[in-house]
């Protein structure tokens, strides 16, 4: 483990990450620096509810003679009958630890990923339950696994989505031949030179973002720097994956829904 100075200034590029995203969304044993201070509320998914609701900060169990331990429970304030308990270490080097969170964090895998992601949903529930846990090295091994199980799926989304944008056929081919590659890094990097403009929001090309995650060298990296790596991995996968997908279809929509109508107009303007 690499221990640093507490001199040492923080890293410019470390993501700003509150106490509440702690409690609502860390890995257990990742630590994060910064003074503990319970928040007020934090927004989980409730059982009672069946959908994510807000928690209000209840108090703290009881507190270790060095204060050392925190104990905060929240509860749900729409049904009043669930509550979550959080174990928060503090660590002499003014750094926090959830070391603990009852009942256990969820796997839960979004429904509208499952579905598709058909025998590949084990290997994604079992990256969530890694990283929830702090296994980070075994969290992007699974994650991992994943995007390789279904980057001709992803190809096909990009591929789809760049007709929607109505990109010229032909480099909308360019896209698609990238799964003609036999390694899923290879086909990752050919559909990054192939990617056109207009689906890299902001400048942001997300299968180059994922290939250079998936060029890391996990060997070289702390159980931290994986847990971020893991992160990353999912947020790029699930963009990809599901939101581009049902962004595709509502583009889809509009655009025949508008022509249908210019359609009608055009019958009765036409001259
Ligand atoms: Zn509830």
């Amino acid at each position: 483990m690499e221990t640093s100075p507490s001199a040492q200034p923080a890293k410019p590029t470390a993501p700003q990450v509150t106490l509440t995203q702690v409690l609502e969304d860390y890995p257990l044993y990742r630590t994060w620096k910064g003074e503990w201070s319970a928040p007020g509320t934090i927004s989980r998914d409730c059982k009672q509810c069946g959908k994510e609701t807000t928690w209000k900060y209840n108090g703290s169990l009881s507190n270790s003679p060095s204060g050392s331990f925190k104990l905060p429970y929240y509860r749900c304030v729409n049904c009043e009958n669930d509550s979550v308990y959080f174990l928060i270490v503090v660590l002499n080097n003014g750094r926090l630890m959830k070391a603990g969170q009852f009942p256990m964090p969820s796997v839960r895998v979004p429904n509208s990923i499952e579905k598709r992601l058909g025998a590949s949903a084990d290997f994604y529930r079992k990256a969530l339950t890694s990283r929830n846990e702090g296994y980070g090295l075994r969290a992007v091994a699974y994650f991992r696994r994943v995007v390789e199980d279904k980057t001709n799926e992803l190809i096909d989304v990009v591929a789809d989505a760049a007709e929607a944008h109505s990109v010229p056929t032909t480099d909308v081919e360019k896209i698609r031949a990238a799964k003609n590659e036999k390694a899923y890094e290879d086909k990752l990097k050919i559909a990054a030179q192939a990617i056109p403009e207009v689906l890299k929001p902001h400048g942001a090309n997300p299968f180059q973002a994922m290939y250079d995650i998936l060029s890391i060298g996990i060997h070289t990296q702390s159980e931290e720097e994986c847990l971020q790596i893991a992160d990353d991995t999912r947020e790029i996968f699930d963009y990809l994956f599901d939101r581009l997908r049902t962004e595709i279809a509502e583009r889809s929509a509009f655009v025949s829904k508008v022509k249908a109508i210019a359609g009608k107009r055009g019958l009765r303007d036409s001259s």
